[in-house]
């Protein structure tokens, strides 16, 4: 017998309806890259959104049709998300730290037919325009006094084809499968594949985003969206804030500590999303600028980071400085991204402050919505005993099962498992621990060293600014782990004061057999350590 309930798409424009009727007046703050403040709400968001809508459709821009973006966070960028989506076509946010070869690939591979960008992107977009032939129109992200010189066809000012367009649009009754945003991985190992992402699995996802132990959103938060829109859809903030009618503060392109600080005092931010890279240097300022800060000022409760781990230090100082909660989360461009989230149970309101932390740098607790597996390399799965290592398999209704075009073929086996590629450890309370990336994992004498864990500890050590741990062949343990420092400037540590710093910590096996220090670790497009490069550089050398 079926249920007797109303079955009614899941759609990001009743989303976008919703907060726009019931929130209209919630804020979205942006800073511009002069550094100038613009003040929204969701009420104008949404109506210029349609207007935007009405804008594509006299374009020629067709339903399914994929809209780029090279933008930073704001405002416009914010609409493009909601305009684009809701009338059917497909958001395509482009990373623009990726390589210019990437980009002409991805572009291209996504047949871009309009591309919006925030006029700092110049240079970039008149090195790419040669290169893309399906391009038709380049929009720029502002009004008519402020349009760049772009040496383009078909060069459009975004706030003139809105002010031309009719503010009345129906946004159209879509089935809730319908394509609506897309996101390239990025394809530190061959060309960067499309993540299609769908109105349905973004509506369930952002439930998730919003729930408790989830990140906890509600209408009186006000949030800092560090993490940019162009990265898997800014971990849903752009959909879970409008889902409860959260405040949203857009920084654009300055994400120096200082803008971040004056932001959160300013705009009374509650909650804040980015990457460790960008909290490391944001502590930094905190700890240096101490006297001169007034905390008291701050409302900041909660930070979510993922994209790589949090470190030890992260946690504590956040904790030590500020008062802060940091919620690590795990997930991937490939599942939306949200998988697991490192929220407290109850269990630990009577633990230590150093029990609490142990927690915090786990990646956290599957969410509801998803499942998740660990499983040895035949695909056994293996128990959440906290010591037995394995691949981590995810399937949901926000999960991937294909990539764009077919690119890579298969990724899910027959019972619609995506293997994540990510290894790691589930202990018996369901906490995930990641050691490592499968092919970064070092096997040292037949035993697993977890490459994450000794980077986490590294930056603990007061002279550490970054660290990044590769396998380096062994005659007679095939494998051991080498580390590479970047030391925090005005110090100067000792590979011995680092050894020292280590042996204490970790288990005599899992000592790096050298250490390294340089002046800057590489990155990939999405801030993680590029470990193919470090291992083309360092990777060939013998332990003895
Ligand atoms: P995102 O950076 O948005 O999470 P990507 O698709 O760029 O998505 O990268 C996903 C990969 O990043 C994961 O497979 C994992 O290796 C790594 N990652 C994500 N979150 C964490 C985390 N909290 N700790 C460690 N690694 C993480």
């Amino acid at each position: 017998m079926l249920g007797l309930m109303q079955n009614r798409p899941l759609l990001i424009s009743n989303l976008v309806d919703y907060v726009a009727t019931w929130h209209a007046e919630t804020e979205i703050v942006s800073r511009d890259p002069a550094g100038l403040m613009h003040r929204s709400n969701y009420g104008q968001v949404a109506a210029r959104a349609k207007r935007l809508a009405g804008a594509l459709t006299a374009l020629g821009v067709r339903q399914s049709d994929r809209v780029a973006t090279l933008a930073w966070n704001s405002w416009r960028h914010l609409e493009l998300y909601y305009g684009v989506t809701c009338s059917g076509r497909v958001l395509h946010t482009v990373n623009p730290r990726l390589f210019a070869e990437q980009l002409v690939y991805i572009i291209n591979h996504a047949e871009n037919g309009y591309i919006f960008f925030d006029p700092g992107f110049t240079p970039l977009v008149e090195q790419l325009a040669p290169h893309l032939p399906l391009v038709r129109g380049w929009i720029a992200l502002c009004d008519e006094k402020d349009m760049p010189s772009v040496n383009v066809d078909n060069l459009l000012c975004y706030e003139t084809l809105l002010a031309q367009a009719s503010p009345d649009y129906a946004w159209p009754q879509l089935d809730e499968n319908t394509a609506c945003t897309l996101c390239y991985t990025s394809g530190t190992t061959g060309n960067p594949k499309g993540v299609l992402y769908s109105h349905r699995s973004t509506i369930l996802h952002a439930f998730a985003a919003c729930a408790a132990d989830g990140f906890a959103l509600s209408a009186k938060d006000s949030i800092l969206v560090i993490v940019p829109l162009f990265h898997a859809n800014a971990w849903s903030l752009p959909f879970s804030a409008a889902m409860c009618g959260a405040k949203l503060v857009l920084p654009g392109p300055r994400l120096d500590p200082e803008s971040i600080y004056m932001l959160l005092e300013q705009e009374g931010c509650t909650k804040a999303g980015g990457i460790p890279t960008i909290w490391l240097n944001f502590l930094a300022y905190i700890e240096n600028n101490r006297a001169k800060l007034d905390f008291s000022k701050l409302k900041l409760k909660l930070v979510f980071s993922g994209g790589t781990a949090a470190p030890r230090a992260t946690v504590e100082k956040f904790r030590d400085l500020l008062g802060v909660f940091l919620l690590h989360a795990w997930g991937m461009t490939e599942t939306s991204p949200l998988v697991t989230l490192g929220s407290p149970l109850g269990k630990h309101d009577g633990a230590t402050e150093a029990e609490i932390v142990d927690m915090q740098v786990k990646q956290g607790r599957q969410v509801s919505g998803v499942e998740l597996r660990l499983v040895g390399e035949d695909g056994e799965a293996l128990p959440h005993d906290g010591k037995s290592v394995g691949q981590l398999k995810v399937r949901g209704n926000w999960v991937i099962s294909g990539y764009f075009k077919d690119e890579g073929g298969k990724v899910v086996d027959d019972d619609g498992w995506f293997g994540t590629g990510d290894v790691a450890t589930i202990s018996p309370d369901g906490y995930v621990q990641l050691t490592d990336r499968l092919k970064d994992v070092i096997k040292s004498g037949g035993e697993w060293i977890s490459s994450i864990e000794i980077e986490n500890l590294a930056v603990s050590h007061p002279d550490v600014f970054e660290a990044a741990v590769i396998a380096i062949p062994h005659p007679q343990w095939q494998e051991r782990p080498l580390l590479l420092v970047q030391a925090k400037p005005g110090t100067n540590p000792t590979k011995e004061s680092i050894l020292e710093f280590l042996s204490t910590r970790i288990a005599k096996f899992w000592m790096p057999d050298d250490v390294i220090f340089v002046e800057s670790l590489p990155h990939t497009a999405t801030g993680k350590l590029l470990k193919i490069e470090l291992r083309a550089k360092y990777g060939g050398q013998i332990a003895v």
